[in-house]
């Protein structure tokens, strides 16, 4: 292929891939760089940023979806139902696959064939190394790879994997946080294989390795990780949600699980940009820079032409997650510049959840190949939008559906009402609960700020379908119709629309057709765990249903109707504060809400202390989820990474306000006062208020960060009333240094600013 030398740059990427048709790419030799830039900095790393950016040129060859279809690559790394099928004795099949569908016990005797046949399989397809994939409480994911090769007796060497080494693995796991679950001298964690999550191969230009998703226990049997608390949720969620769909008489032989769809927001800068911003890469989000003439008011980003080399990133990691199996669809610009989202089609949740996690990681390790840094941190930039992570969340399985659905029958109403009523019910309840599993230091700067949902947790649930809970609440228990009344499960529902346009998107927890939307869940959060408390929430309620509905006994089909009716009247007297269908964001709302009652907690370190309440620590044992060690712990580990975060952006902001913007301001302010003096000195009547403003601006800049000094040398006090102090002294101390810097940056000569701006960041691409 023949560059092009018009100016216009092409992006493309690398892949190694062992598809069945490999794609070889051949490396491009490029001219030497055609453009020169006009000098916006005398600062020769941005001027070098700006230079980089605009001669960038691929590495490699374009994709090619011609010779190699989406719907091959699609799922080829991935030790599928497929590839089992046609590589694994019949018996051995069937009996996993009742443990993949059913969830029934693993039959250990099959470990050693499908160890074998995995291991033939990742051969065959180039891999060296295994590695037990987990998901620890840091929310990332982590990997520790063993090579298949053993020596033999010959000097030789022969690959072995066995079905010891594939159900459980032993990472050295000492340097995980586990919020004292375990005492270092007993560190050791173990990791489990996940049979509901497929095995995969990851690629490498230099060769590829088998994943196994895997829990990570501690050797006393506590939970370390994300995945292991979802799994246990998800056995509670079916347990109690077969009770009451046993009640409507419904059986299915599939567990009931929770589906989840999560919408993925992200930002892409250019690595340049990043690399002479120590705050973007070391924290991830700008701790400093005023705001960019031109913003996101002008709502010409949101859904517009996706940019060149953008869009060429988009399809290469639309290209790596297919080959992974993960069912992504959805692309497109978000709201604020530089912004985007990726949507898979919805999922098992615990599949959806470990698939987030590679949509993640792959975003991260592509946007390098095209020179980019993807920040999923939920606020780079101040000012603008910032990134969340919809979780589309529903329950029920491939035989029932959603069991959020409204059905058409009056009997398939009433069975909806039941389900949608559980969900209020525990959202009601739990609301701080829910909270809680969202609260991050990055994850602060963006709830309750006017882009998000706010930290008061309601549920939207429309026009019509709060009318009907509105007639339930409303109605007499007569048994004969009264007008205008409806009656669950002789009356149909009047049409919900399935995706009204209009609905409500400043709503934490939105009802949208066949599923709640909850929006509060951060960009780089992990879904894990506020798929934890819906589930168990949701079971809990379930349970206290099928309980309520249980001691009417066997009745006739009225009578078991009207017993719906009461009860639904009575969750709908008890609960229905927590619907709420106006703006989320108004202040009448905020009074409104505390009237209701309902908690409205603004920070991390107000959000966490539910974990460890009575009602959770209730909750999560009653249904085997977390035990109260366990809450404890993640409680621990939050607060501890909320104050790391914080102190780390905190020693950012002093080192940066002192070596790089303070010196760039003073030699702005040499430069004045030497033009005064100048002046002066052939007569001139010089007004020094640009002098006068500079120095003023530096002394403060200096005594503010001298304060932060201070307050982050603060020690003393547990935890939590670090993590406050954090909140309450040294984020307020960080942002006025910020506002110093940021004003300086609005009078300094721009040769001499050191720092990419948030101009050049979010429009040069
Ligand atoms: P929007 O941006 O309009 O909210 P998107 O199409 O971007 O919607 O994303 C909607 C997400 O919801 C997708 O991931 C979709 O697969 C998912 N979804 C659809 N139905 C369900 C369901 N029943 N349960 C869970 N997720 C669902
Ligand atoms: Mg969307």
């Amino acid at each position: 292929m023949v560059p092009r030398n018009d100016g216009i740059p092409q992006f493309c990427a690398t892949s190694m891939t062992p598809l069945p048709k490999a794609l070889t790419r051949p490396t491009i030799k490029h001219p030497k760089p055609f453009m020169e830039i006009a000098p916006m900095s005398g600062i020769k790393a941005r001027l070098n940023a700006i230079s980089a950016i605009i001669n960038y040129q691929p590495a490699h060859a374009p994709l090619n979806f011609h010779d190699t279809s989406p719907t091959e690559v699609y799922g080829a790394n991935v030790f599928n139902d497929k590839v089992m099928k046609d590589r694994l004795p019949k018996a051995v099949y069937k009996s996993l696959k009742k443990t993949i569908q059913l969830g029934e016990k693993l039959d250990p005797t099959v470990a050693d064939v499908v160890a074998s046949a995995m291991k033939d399989w990742a051969i065959e397809k180039g891999a060296t190394h295994f590695t037990h994939v987990f998901y620890p409480l840091t929310g990332l994911t982590a990997e520790k790879h063993d090579a298949f090769l053993v020596p033999d007796a010959d000097g030789g060497a022969l690959a072995e994997f066995s079905g010891k080494m594939l159900i459980q693995g032993e990472p050295d796991a000492s340097s995980f946080p586990s919020g004292g679950l375990r005492t270092t001298f007993e560190a050791r964690g173990y990791t489990a294989w996940d049979v509901t999550s497929p095995a995969y191969l990851l690629e490498n230009p230099n060769g590829t390795f088998l994943c196994i998703p895997t829990a990570f226990v501690s050797w006393t049997g506590e939970a370390l990780d994300k995945k292991t608390p979802l799994l246990r949720s998800l056995q509670a969620l079916n347990k109690q949600a077969k009770r009451v769909l046993k009640l409507f008489g419904v059986q299915t032989k599939l567990p009931v699980t929770s589906f989840a769809g999560p919408e993925q927001e992200y930002f892409l800068v250019d690595r340049n940009f990043v690399f002479s911003r120590p705050d973007l890469l070391i924290s991830g989000r700008t701790l400093f820079g005023a705001p960019s003439a031109k913003g996101q008011e002008f709502e010409d980003q949101y859904f517009g032409v996706v940019p060149r080399r953008v869009l060429s990133f988009m399809m290469e990691v639309e290209r790596e997650l297919y080959k992974l199996g993960v069912p992504v669809k959805t692309r497109h610009n978000e709201v604020a510049p530089s912004q985007f989202e990726i949507a898979p089609i919805f999922e098992q949740g615990n599949l959806a959840t470990d698939h987030n996690q590679m949509v993640m990681t792959t975003l991260r390790a592509v946007a390098k190949r095209y020179g980019m840094v993807c920040l999923l941190h939920e606020k780079p930039f101040a000012g603008i939008n910032g990134s969340g992570k919809h979780l589309n969340y529903s329950i029920g399985n491939a035989e029932l559906g959603s069991l959020f659905d409204p059905g058409d029958t009056p009997h398939a109403n009433a069975q909806f009402l039941v389900f949608c009523a559980a969900a209020i019910r525990a959202l009601h309840k739990y609301s701080s609960l829910l909270r809680a599993t969202v609260a991050s230091a990055s994850n602060d700067h963006r709830l309750g700020a006017n882009e998000a949902p706010p930290a008061i947790i309601s549920a939207y649930l429309g026009e019509q379908l709060t009318d009907v809970f509105e007639q339930i609440k409303q109605g007499e228990l007569t048994g004969s119709k009264t007008k205008g009344l409806l009656h669950v499960g002789v009356d149909t529902l009047p049409p919900l629309p399935m995706d009204p346009g209009d609905r409500n998107r400043t709503s934490p927890f939105a009802f949208t057709g066949n599923r709640f939307e909850f929006r509060a869940v951060g960009s780089s959060h992990s879904i894990a765990g506020a798929q934890v408390a819906l589930n168990t929430m949701m079971a809990e309620s379930l349970d206290y249903i099928a309980t309520e509905l249980e001691k009417v006994g066997r009745v006739g089909k009225a009578q078991f109707n009207e017993a719906v009716q009461k009860l639904l009247q009575n969750i709908m007297k008890e609960h229905d504060a927590i619907i709420f269908n106006g703006n989320g964001y108004s202040d009448e709302w905020h009074k409104e809400a505390a009237k209701r009652g309902l908690p409205n907690m603004k920070t991390t370190p107000d959000s966490l202390p539910v974990l460890t309440s009575k009602e959770t620590v209730e909750l999560f044992t009653k249904y085997g989820v977390l035990s109260e060690a366990e809450l404890a712990s993640r409680k621990e580990i939050y607060l501890e990474q909320y104050v790391k975060t914080i102190l780390t952006e905190a020693n950012l902001v002093i080192r940066m306000a002192r070596t790089v913007i303070f010196p760039a301001a003073m030699r702005y302010q040499s430069e004045l006062a030497a033009a005064c003096a100048n002046l002066k000195a052939i007569g001139h009547d010089f007004k020094m208020a640009s002098l006068e403003d500079c120095t003023a601006k530096l002394r403060t800049l200096q005594a503010d960060t001298d304060k932060l000094d201070k307050l982050v040398a603060h020690e003393g006090g547990d935890t939590l009333a670090h993590a406050k102090f954090m909140c309450d002294k040294v984020l307020p101390a960080m942002l006025a240094v910020r506002a110093n810097a940021d004003a300086l940056e609005a009078v300094v000569a721009d040769d001499l600013w050191p720092l990419p701006s948030y101009q050049e960041m979010l429009f040069i691409r």
